[in-house]
């Protein structure tokens, strides 16, 4: 492993890892073939550019029961008025969001975080909802979490504006409460929208509650994780990883979110993105 990575593991806090067990080529490719098998065939990263509706990207039913935190189904929110975001082009759909009141977490923001990174990604990765420091700076991964996500991106080879960066939920939920189901609802389709605009060849969910949103599932993380998930529209793979706020309490979890980025990379190799023009 090169110099560079190694200095980027360090900074994820994985000095020891790198050094006792930071995977060579060699020791990637059974990663890489164990994953081929249950990977999109190479159309799949041909995501369409058509924007579905929140309950198309929904996997078969789970067991809400099996986990009493986790959201509502999205299938029991009733329609509002037709929703802004569906093929807006990124100035628009960006104004939309800043000016978005469809929901009362417009209320306790001191800005809609709308996202960053390259508009023609390879990876696009996506927390849940904006923090009191994402609030504040308008950084959808902001503080000491988006240090050690820069820090984890690097060490995969791509630099922190080669991906788009995003959450789930635009708007600070007061007091870091869960979202409610409603308001995941009405907020879902601007990321389906974001994803229409960059059409991802590898989607990576920052923690559970992105993944169950995504994927339609009550799985808890230890069961999200490991595994290459598909969304169905736009049909791109999905891995699921730990939030960097998390890791940052759990730092013996970060060997853990070295393997997911491992995962993701042997999925879909990350490349520094095009720049415009
Ligand atoms: S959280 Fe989403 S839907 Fe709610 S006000 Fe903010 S941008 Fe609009």
């Amino acid at each position: 492993m090169e110099a560079r990575r190694l200095a980027y593991l360090e900074a994820m806090g994985l000095e020891v890892l790198a050094l006792r067990g930071a995977p060579s080529e060699a020791a990637l490719a059974p990663v890489a073939a164990e994953t081929t098998a249950v990977a999109a065939s190479p159309t799949a990263v041909q995501v369409p550019v058509e924007v579905p509706a929140p309950a198309a990207v929904r996997a078969p039913a789970a067991t809400p029961a099996a986990v009493p935190s986790a959201p509502k189904p999205l299938a029991q929110v009733p329609k509002r008025s037709p929703h802004p975001a569906g093929q807006l082009a990124w100035e628009p759909l960006a104004a939309a969001v800043a000016g978005c009141e469809r929901c009362g977490m417009c209320v306790g923001r001191t800005q809609a975080v709308f996202g960053m990174g390259a508009r023609r990604a390879r990876w696009m990765v996506i927390g849940e909802a904006p923090g009191v420091d994402e609030d504040r700076d308008g950084d959808p991964c902001a503080g000491k979490a988006g240090e050690l996500l820069t820090a984890m991106l690097r060490a995969c080879g791509v630099q922190r504006d080669d991906v788009f960066l995003t959450n789930v939920l635009k708007c600070r939920p007061e007091d870091n409460r869960e979202p409610e189901a409603a308001e995941v609802a009405e907020c879902l389709p601007y990321l389906l929208n974001q994803m229409a605009l960059v059409q991802p060849e590898l989607v990576i969910c920052l923690g559970r509650a992105p993944a169950q949103y995504l994927l339609g599932t009550d799985l808890p993380l230890a069961k999200l994780r490991g595994q290459v998930h598909h969304l169905q529209s736009p049909a791109v793979p999905v891995v699921v990883t730990y939030h960097p706020t998390y890791l940052l309490r759990a730092p013996q979890d970060k060997r853990k979110a070295w393997e997911d980025l491992q995962l993701a990379m042997a999925q879909v190799p990350p490349l520094p993105a095009e720049r415009e023009g």
